[in-house]
């Protein structure tokens, strides 16, 4: 049903912290309304809410946070006052409840503005959605409804240094010690590791299970004993967001902070990809969009031979191939959330939304350079930016290979069964 504007805003006034209102009074069962290429009246209030929130705040600042690294805080305070941070928390936990297509618009938005502030704050939901998988009441009250109180992040820790695509290959481990499980290991490439207050971890429960059954999912508070932050990574792009090794030496966690049940890890940290891959890929639908509108303001000004770039043809189809990656792959973003929010597995479909969009970002990113000629290699203009942002699309939450394998065996499924 959906959610009136008054009594939601009502309600929000008479709390004590006046978090994510905006968002929060467009939201409605909108997953459920029958399928339309026409988004309703809500979602367009959302679209346009983080579109003029990437126009007025992140575009200014994210050539600064690109140049220093530094952790672009002040931003996502204020994403997080407009609900724009942790979508997809539920009303009952005090978030916006918005579902993975609604999530998907604001992602899309955000990304235009800098896809590493997005990260930055699309992290904080990549932690949260094995909660939402496999999390009781207690766990969500606790860790999701702190972080619509106040502006907190939070990290998932899956990677290590010796394995990322390779999961059943993980080295962590987890022992039961009384009521109590002890967690030893070491991860890498952890966003927002040294900003988390608390994280996601994935470690083997059991050395001699199959990978089905090895692995425990667990929320570790972020001020845990034995817990070291590694040192910010120094990445290609996407530099606003904070990279990290974590490494966890005795580190106790209450059992009933385990997630599901003992053994059930490795299904709820994939899990949580259904509904966090088609927010990754819409974030790549947004870099590339954003190369397309550079790269045609540019093409729609520059001259050589007489005429404006944009006029020779060979430039025109570069432009032309971005809006047909960018308009396909944002389908294919669409599809995946609403086969999730309607109840449906959308694996498959988030598979082939984040493998598309991750290779429209790049190929997008790369011609907005060639377009820009010389001017797009030097950092004074905004493409080389997009180009070094657009990589990482096409290696996290599952590289490019393995959405192909995830694909490729569905297709077998289907064909042959
Ligand atoms: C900036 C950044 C942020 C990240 N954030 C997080 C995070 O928040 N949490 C987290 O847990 N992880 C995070 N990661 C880790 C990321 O998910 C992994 O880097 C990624 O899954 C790849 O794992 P890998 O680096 O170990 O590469 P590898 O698994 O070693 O892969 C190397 C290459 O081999 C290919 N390959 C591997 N296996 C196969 C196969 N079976 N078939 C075909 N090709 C294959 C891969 O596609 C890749 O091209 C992040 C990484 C980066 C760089």
């Amino acid at each position: 049903m959906l959610r009136s504007v008054s009594s939601t805003l009502r309600r929000v006034a008479a709390t004590k912290a006046p978090t994510q209102i905006a968002v929060r009074s467009f939201s409605s069962s909108i997953a459920t309304h029958n399928l339309s290429f026409a988004l309703s009246e809500d979602q367009l209030a959302i679209q346009d809410l983080a579109r003029k929130f990437a126009e007025d705040e992140i575009i200014p600042v994210a050539a600064h946070h690109d140049r220093t690294g530094e952790y672009p805080m002040e931003v996502i305070r204020k994403a997080w006052e407009l609900g724009l941070v942790n979508t997809h928390i539920p009303q009952a936990y005090g978030g916006p409840g918005l579902g993975v297509f609604d999530g998907s618009l604001v992602s899309e938005e955000l990304a235009y503005g800098c896809s590493g502030i997005q990260t930055a704050i699309e992290a904080n939901g990549l932690a949260e959605a094995p909660l939402m998988v496999a999390a009781n009441d207690e766990q969500k009250k606790k860790y999701l409804g702190r972080m619509t109180e106040e502006p907190l992040m939070a990290a998932y820790c899956v990677t290590e240094p010796g394995a990322g695509s390779d999961v059943a290959g993980l080295q962590t481990k987890a022992v039961k010690k009384g009521d109590k499980w002890v967690i030893n290991g070491q991860k890498m490439w952890i966003t927002n590791g040294g900003k988390a207050n608390w994280y996601f971890v994935l470690a083997k429960t059991d050395a001699n299970a199959k990978t089905g059954a090895a692995f425990t999912g667990f929320i570790v508070d972020g001020n845990s004993k034995g817990i070291t932050v590694g040192r910010k990574e120094q990445n290609m792009g996407q530099r606003a967001s904070d990279t990290r090794g974590i490494t966890f030496e005795d580190v106790e966690v209450p059992h009933e902070n385990v997630l599901g049940a003992v053994g059930q890890g490795f299904k709820i940290a994939m899990g949580a990809f259904d509904i966090t891959r088609p927010l990754v890929a819409a974030a790549a639908v947004g870099l590339a969009r954003r190369a397309m509108t550079e790269a045609t303001k540019y093409a729609v000004d520059r001259k050589t031979m007489g005429k404006h770039i944009i006029d020779h043809q060979a430039v025109q189809f570069m432009i032309a191939d971005m809006a047909i990656g960018i308009e396909a792959a944002r389908m294919m973003v669409w599809k995946a959330g609403w086969l999730k929010d309607n109840g449906h597995r959308n694996t498959w479909e988030a598979s082939i939304a984040k493998a598309l969009a991750s290779d429209v970002a790049v190929k997008s990113a790369s011609d907005a350079v060639q377009v820009f000629g010389g001017a797009g290699f030097n950092t004074e203009y905004p493409v080389e930016k997009l180009y070094r942002d657009s990589k990482i699309f096409q290696i996290y939450e599952g590289t490019s290979q393995v959405q192909r394998l995830i694909i490729g065996k569905g297709i077998v499924d289907r064909i042959t069964k």
